[in-house]
């Protein structure tokens, strides 16, 4: 099953929800995985189901990271926040490298997210 991170920093939740809200008939058919509070939002707030790791700052990022290492993570829609410092920016930085070492798309804005989410309900359908 196609496996997909959401990620978003605090000010991009509200655009995460929207976005999962927008795609919650593609997202239902993925095996979803959140960091913590994304995680929580999205299933208190839409219907789908997501699996919760770690909240950013202790740790999320980097689980997911190991999932990238493992070949088990087809996409990362990761909302990031690009004004602001985040205190776990080196789990963030590891992130972007893992999944640039193994091919997975990250895609860090609404547009590139939208792209990623066709793309992989087109794959989908074949
Ligand atoms: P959060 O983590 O979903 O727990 O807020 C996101 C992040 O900052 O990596």
């Amino acid at each position: 099953m196609t496996r997909v991170a959401l990620i978003a920093h605090d000010d991009e939740k509200p655009e995460m929800i929207d976005l999962v809200r927008e795609y919650e008939d593609v997202l239902s058919k993925f095996d979803l995985v959140g960091t913590g509070t994304t995680g929580k939002r999205i299933s208190e707030e839409t219907a789908l189901d997501i699996e919760r790791k770690q909240s950013g700052p202790l740790g999320g990022d980097t689980q997911i990271g190991a999932e990238v290492a493992d070949d088990r993570m087809d996409a990362i829609v990761f909302l990031r926040d690009p004004l602001t410092a985040q205190p776990h920016e080196p789990d963030i930085s590891a992130l972007l490298r893992i999944c640039d070492v193994h091919d997975v798309p990250m895609a860090t804005t609404r547009t590139s997210a939208e792209y990623v989410l066709d793309g992989l309900a087109a794959d989908g359908d074949e």
